[in-house]
């Protein structure tokens, strides 16, 4: 459970910085490094004693960010963008690589309005094209992240964690967030 669980970290600000495993926070908890500020009801037990199990947790050192240069460009941060969706077909279930709208062959660029998340199959029917050549379209133009709307993605959780993370992250978020 302590591996497939995740809390919510904020900064010493109470800025939201990440969801890390249950079992991470506890132990950032247990060894003085994050204050615990929301659980609920969740347990887990040793042998010799049980901690509640937080929900939210608060770092005590703030974490500094650096606003001005932004979210790092990354294949990572770039299947956050593109929500982990080949831009192409809409697909989330096959193998995801990231794919230049404009070949690099040709020119293209790589950066946050030239790549793009593309499905293994579709990456390869596009292969040295542009979008318009091989008669793909995609379904959002790429866009460079603004920090401020860090595309976090709500994991999935117990409808318990999911309400104590509603306090401390914008409600928009939660519209595709699943309960289970
Ligand atoms: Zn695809």
């Amino acid at each position: 459970m302590l591996d497939s669980l995740k809390i919510l970290v904020l900064n010493y600000s109470y800025e939201p910085l990440q969801f890390c495993s249950a079992k991470r926070g506890l132990l950032m908890v247990l060894t003085g490094r994050a204050e615990q500020l929301e659980c609920d009801g969740y347990v887990v037990r040793s042998a010799s004693a049980s901690y509640p199990l937080p929900t939210v947790i608060r770092i005590l050192n703030m974490v500094k960010r650096n606003y001005k240069k932004g979210i790092a460009f990354s294949k990572k941060n770039i299947l956050r963008r593109d929500n982990y969706t080949c831009q192409y077909c809409g697909n989330s279930n096959k193998f995801l690589t990231v794919d230049h709208v404009i070949p690099k062959s040709r020119g293209g660029k790589t950066n946050w309005l030239n790549v793009v998340v593309a499905c293994k199959p579709c990456n390869l029917n596009k292969s040295n094209q542009t979008p318009e050549e091989s008669n793909m379209k995609l379904m959002r133009k790429p866009f460079k992240p603004d920090f401020q709307l860090h595309p976090f993605i709500i994991p999935a959780g117990p409808p318990t964690h999911l309400e104590s993370w509603q306090k401390y992250l914008p409600p928009k978020l939660f519209k595709n967030a699943t309960m289970n």
